[in-house]
């Protein structure tokens, strides 16, 4: 039998390709900030914020380093620190327990329920008198179900601190994500739906007060107006170069969305049918989503096989996070009782290529090589 060849390289993120492929709009929109000498919190990056509020129908949106950042940040103007604990689901970047962990309160992860999204459930048998927020996390581009979760919330007057990391434009019954809670967080690294060239975030909140705090805490604890220093702060800023390049894609943003909800039809089309799948739910299949598809991630039979038999075939798949959940990375020490529905997951999901660089050619190519694979 002759040794299968690679006719094709889909990659599963293309870093080149991200600023290559639109080379000319970039430069445009870099040169502008670098010519003017605008580098720190400039127009541009007033301009962001008020196309992502405006965008999200939210008052206000505060530009900081990174997601992290915005969800530390986010944590301590919503009052949380020692003494405190916050429930999050363990199925999540360690991002989110260890912004908990850096206001000085304690992360207390729970299970994922059937949408791999926080249980509202667990969230309820979590709690405990500390319990003071939830950090519901919004994965892949699906909102969570944020009606069940505000009733539990509200019945025990926990504050609820979105990590919408994932989920910029997705929606739930019409509501963006990161607009449920007092504070809703974005992430702009490279790889997530709107990417900058580097580090980037973004603090939501329809919250004057909270909006006004994140903002001196972004900058040293300056007040913007007076320049004085009215209380500790940081530096996280968002760099107003980084903000072109996000303004400059966000105009195209609604184009984005519905480019990745086709590629994720395609899939759903070609990989519908075969048992040994588990497949994340079609665009529209459930009038209270919008998803956005930050990431197609679906559960597989023999995972770690197909990863190989596709990787053979120049086709880049993802094993999301190492292939772990948090309360699974022994070194942080967080309470490790058993999380049934995520464990399962976490060996079993595999991540397709979906993203602006992936044509309709290799999207059959990547749903071809998988029923190969299947059929043998
Ligand atoms: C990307 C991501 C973050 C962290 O964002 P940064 O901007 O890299 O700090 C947090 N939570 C989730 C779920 C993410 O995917």
């Amino acid at each position: 039998m002759p040794v299968p060849v690679a006719t094709r390289a889909v990659p599963f993120f293309d870093y080149q390709a991200f600023y290559t492929r639109q080379a000319e709009m970039f430069d445009r929109a870099m040169k502008g900030v670098l010519t003017r000498g605008a580098f720190i919190l400039q127009q541009e990056v007033r301009d962001f914020e008020a196309a992502l509020a405006d965008y999200l129908g939210v008052r206000h949106a505060i530009g900081v380093a990174n997601c992290t950042d915005a969800l530390i940040i986010g944590l301590r103007v919503a009052g949380i620190g020692p003494g405190d604990e916050v429930i999050f689901p363990s199925h999540t970047f360690v991002a989110s327990p260890s912004s908990i962990h850096w206001v000085g309160a304690r992360p207390i992860p729970v299970d994922m329920g059937e949408d791999g999204l926080i249980d509202p459930s667990a969230i309820e048998a979590a709690i405990t008198p500390k319990t003071k927020a939830v950090m519901p996390v919004s994965l892949n581009g699906r909102t969570c179900k944020f009606d069940a979760i505000q009733e539990v919330c509200d019945r025990h007057g926990l504050v609820i601190v979105e990590d919408s990391a994932q989920a910029l434009g997705s929606r739930f019954q019409g509501k963006a994500a990161g607009t449920f809670g007092a504070i809703g967080t974005f992430s702009f690294y490279p790889a997530k739906i709107l990417g900058c060239f580097g580090d980037g975030g973004a603090i939501v909140t329809d919250d004057d007060d909270l909006a006004h705090q994140a903002r001196l805490y972004r900058d040293h604890g300056r007040d913007e107006a007076t320049g004085q220093v009215v209380q500790w702060g940081l530096n996280s800023r968002l760099d107003n170069l980084q903000a072109a390049v996000l303004l400059a894609q966000f105009e195209h943003y609604p184009e984005t969305i519905a480019r990745r909800r086709e590629i994720a039809s395609m899939y759903h089309e070609g990989l519908g049918g075969l048992p040994q799948l588990k497949l994340p739910p079609a665009p529209g299949a459930d009038p209270d989503h919008f998803d956005t598809y930050q990431n197609y991630e679906l559960c597989a039979d023999r995972r770690t096989e197909l990863a190989s038999h596709l990787r053979e075939q120049g086709i880049g798949t993802l094993i999301q996070w190492g292939g772990k959940a948090c309360h699974q990375h022994e070194a942080l020490g967080l309470p490790s009782s058993p999380l049934p529905r995520t464990e399962e997951f976490f060996q079993r999901c595999l991540m397709l290529p979906v993203n602006l660089f992936v044509t309709n050619d290799d999207v059959a190519y990547v749903i071809d090589h998988i029923r190969g694979f299947y059929d043998n």
